[in-house]
């Protein structure tokens, strides 16, 4: 790493925060973590692990492709697909043992025979008008046909609640009893499958009667809450940290411009640093003129469009920025003899090692620049930051 930006991954925050959930739910309640979009930028390899040493026994992806990637890792949890799969792709579902949604009555369909079998889960639709099926009748006409296909294994039935997050509860009910019907249309036709499952993290924290007897937790595993519409008392770690250095520092006169289009203007005599993180490492670029970093413990305005591979920020109001000071973009403050000098001492593998040490030494009791913070500046959440944070950022397990 020459560069100096990079990505701390608390994998122990993971570790816990599932372990916390956990503690939450009923011993017969299975607990799946969304690892889905790389783990939400944190690895999903990596955080898949993390999440099962925390006590998850199930993985949800959002296609097959994230689901295979986690088998070549070495995944052996079972992994449940969220997105639609279909009859063709669903052969190599169950060559590489993943469970799928039936998010269509299949019943209609010429559909091929699996072998080993296919592992289903029923998708119906309660309210919030993406996947599944619609009709408890077809529900019932897809459960008879399930009955005469030896080759295609019903394990679960299961919906998406739109606005568990909510602080208006009325939407979620009203899903729930939908839901209930569906249920109650399977259990009809003596197929309630193994696993009825309904609640994401918002519905796993808020709902416990919409637990079921699985919960498929995805933001809460990274410790962050999907909006501040709710609160909870499960203590939840944030696990990514995203850190610069400071590759320039200059002294403007007032009057000049910054940046691409000179979208900002110095007001007064300034000291400009230049920050190696741009749009192509995920920092978005409408936080240009309107976002925040921390160098040296202290908020730094970000000044002038973000560039592709760079940002400015005013450090005018703090004491002796220096090419070299570490910035915190994302997270727990850098620990202070974090210096770009030090950094490039090391090899790689040192880097790593010496990056590590500084971040478990310091994070628990350092402040946090939070991803909702940042997030909430250009009107977006978290899961989005995590998202965009590009594969050029390196990724360094804590
Ligand atoms: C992403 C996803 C989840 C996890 O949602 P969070 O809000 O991150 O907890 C659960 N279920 C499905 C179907 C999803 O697509």
């Amino acid at each position: 790493m020459y560069r100096g930006t990079f990505a701390i991954v608390d994998l122990s925050a993971i570790r816990a925060n599932v372990a916390a959930i956990r503690q939450r739910l009923s011993r017969h309640t299975h607990m799946l973590v969304s690892v889905k979009a790389g783990g939400y930028g944190h690895g999903a390899v990596e955080a898949a692990e993390a999440a099962l040493a925390g006590g998850a026994d199930y993985l949800g992806v959002a296609s097959l492709e994230e689901a295979i990637a986690l088998r070549q890792g070495g995944t052996e949890a079972p992994i449940l697909v969220f997105g639609a799969v279909s009859p063709q792709a669903a052969i190599d579902a169950a060559r590489y043992r993943v469970d799928v949604p039936l998010v269509d009555d299949w019943s209609q369909w010429d559909i091929p025979v699996y072998d080993p079998p296919l592992r289903v889960h029923i998708k119906v639709e309660t309210g919030m008008h993406r996947l599944g099926l619609q009709a408890p009748q077809d529900v019932a006409k897809l459960a008879r046909w399930l009955r005469v296909r030896p080759d295609i294994e019903l394990v679960g039935l299961f919906t998406h609640l739109a606005s568990a997050d909510d602080a208006d509860t009325t939407p979620t009910l009203l899903q729930a009893e939908r839901f209930q019907a569906f249920l109650a249309v399977l259990e009809a036709e003596q197929m309630r499958p193994p696993i009825v499952h309904a609640a994401n993290s918002a519905g796993a924290l808020r709902f416990s009667d919409l637990h079921y007897n699985l919960v498929r937790v995805g933001i809460s595993a990274y410790g962050y809450l999907p909006s501040s519409d709710f609160e909870t008392d499960v203590e939840l770690r944030p696990a990514l940290n995203v850190y610069s250095f400071v590759t320039r520092v200059a002294t403007v006169d007032a009057g000049e411009p910054v940046g691409y289009g000179g979208a900002f203007v110095t007001p007064r005599p300034s000291r400009i640093a230049t920050v190696p993180i741009g749009y192509a490492d995920g920092f978005p670029r409408w936080l240009s003129n309107r976002g925040t970093v921390i160098v040296k413990g202290k908020p730094a305005p970000i000044v002038g469009r973000v560039c592709m591979d760079q940002c400015m920020v005013d450090v005018t109001d703090l004491d002796d920025v220096a090419v070299g000071d570490c910035v915190t973009v994302y997270g727990r403050y850098a620990p202070p003899e974090w210096r770009a000098d030090e950094f490039v001492k090391y090899d790689d593998a040192g880097q790593r090692k010496w990056l590590v040490r500084g971040f478990q030494a310091y994070s628990t009791r350092a402040r946090l620049l939070s991803l909702d913070t940042v997030a909430a500046v250009g009107g977006t959440i978290s899961y989005e930051l995590m998202c965009a944070l590009s594969s050029r950022v390196p990724r360094i397990y804590a």
